[in-house]
């Protein structure tokens, strides 16, 4: 109930103006955000580098609605990528980039698929020279059919292109089937936007069970897995279908957020698991925190005490 009411208002304008200017806020957003700038990013994935593991960099922001906005995106993406490989942060993979498909446009009427085609195309080429790789973030059920149309669209040029899948939605379980084939790069989550009991499924002990199915297609797949939870019980689920399937530790990864259960990602790490830490980074950071404020009670203290402050 809470959580879909967090939800709601991060939709609302007057709620992320009080949210945005209270001053308890910024203790908040640094715990989960690494800061507004690139050179914010490049230290915060620098240091979680040396600390054995790996990171994918979010550009914060959604719902474009101009498309000189979302070609911004995209160049933003350009510049970050070209300043980690001069850095020498991307080999083999090791720092990527994670992009929202309405960041760069595919929410603009009439040719939003288009749009963020275009623009993701050249993140993908940018990503090539920089010798890492993309992967397209999945947004609220409305995107879910275009988002993964643009897969489907750059993939034959940009075969390592990463797409995101949530076990929260009903149709989740067939689009792993589809898409754990050869090479193919997929992220499964729980999911964090709101959407209706028809398209997802309402309790969370099923969208649980949906992610143990999904985890077991994809290990059972040709492909590579990003098995994106803090879920302790699902974790311990994967590591058993790992040792099951006897599945090498490169052939897979496991990715947190940054700012969540920072021991687990350094224990995984220690026992020879590959773990991605998912940073993100800008000055948009409103839409992101919500969704992270609603997915655990215990961080509500901090945003209702940043609220209180500003009465
Ligand atoms: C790398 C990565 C990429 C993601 N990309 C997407 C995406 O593209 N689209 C999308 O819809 N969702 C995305 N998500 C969010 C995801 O859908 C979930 O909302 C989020 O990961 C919480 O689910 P969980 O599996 O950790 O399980 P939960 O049951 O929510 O959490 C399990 C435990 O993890 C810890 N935990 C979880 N979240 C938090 C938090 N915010 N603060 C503090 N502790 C927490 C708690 O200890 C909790 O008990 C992504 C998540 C990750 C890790």
């Amino acid at each position: 109930m809470l959580r879909q009411v967090l939800l709601a208002a991060s939709a609302s304008q007057r709620v992320r103006r009080v949210v945005s200017t209270a001053p308890l806020t910024r203790d908040v957003v640094t715990r989960f955000v690494a800061g507004e700038t690139t050179a914010d990013a490049l230290a915060v994935a620098q240091r979680l580098l040396a600390d054995g593991l790996l990171v994918t960099l979010d550009y914060l922001g959604e719902d474009t609605v101009d498309p000189e906005q979302a070609a911004a995106v995209a160049s933003e993406y350009v510049t970050l990528l070209e300043r980690l490989c001069a850095d020498g942060l991307t080999a083999g993979g090791r720092t990527e980039v994670s992009v929202k498909p309405t960041a760069v446009g595919l929410g603009l009427v009439g040719h939003g698929a288009k749009t963020a085609a275009e623009n993701i195309a050249r993140i993908c080429v940018a990503a090539r020279a920089a010798g890492t790789t993309v992967t397209l973030d999945m947004e609220d059920h409305t995107h879910v059919e275009a988002t993964l149309g643009l897969v489907s669209e750059l993939r034959p040029d940009f075969p390592d292109l990463g797409c995101v899948l949530q076990s929260y939605l009903r149709r989740t379980p067939g689009d792993c089937e589809a898409l754990a084939g050869d090479r193919s790069r997929v992220r499964l989550c729980k999911g964090a936007y709101r959407a209706p009991d028809g398209v997802a499924l309402p309790a969370r002990s099923e969208v649980d069970r949906s992610f143990a199915r999904c985890m077991r297609t994809l290990l059972a797949g040709a492909g590579y897995p990003m098995l994106a939870t803090h879920d302790p019980r699902l974790i311990a689920i994967a590591q058993s279908l790992v040792a099951a399937g006897g599945r090498d530790a490169s052939s897979y990864e496991y990715q947190m957020l940054y700012g969540v259960r920072r021991d687990e990602q350094q224990r995984l790490a220690a026992g020879g698991e590959q773990v991605r830490v998912y940073v993100p980074y800008g000055s948009d950071w409103y839409g992101y925190l919500v969704r992270r404020l609603a997915e655990r009670p215990a961080n509500l203290t901090f945003f209702l005490r940043a609220l209180r402050s500003r009465q």
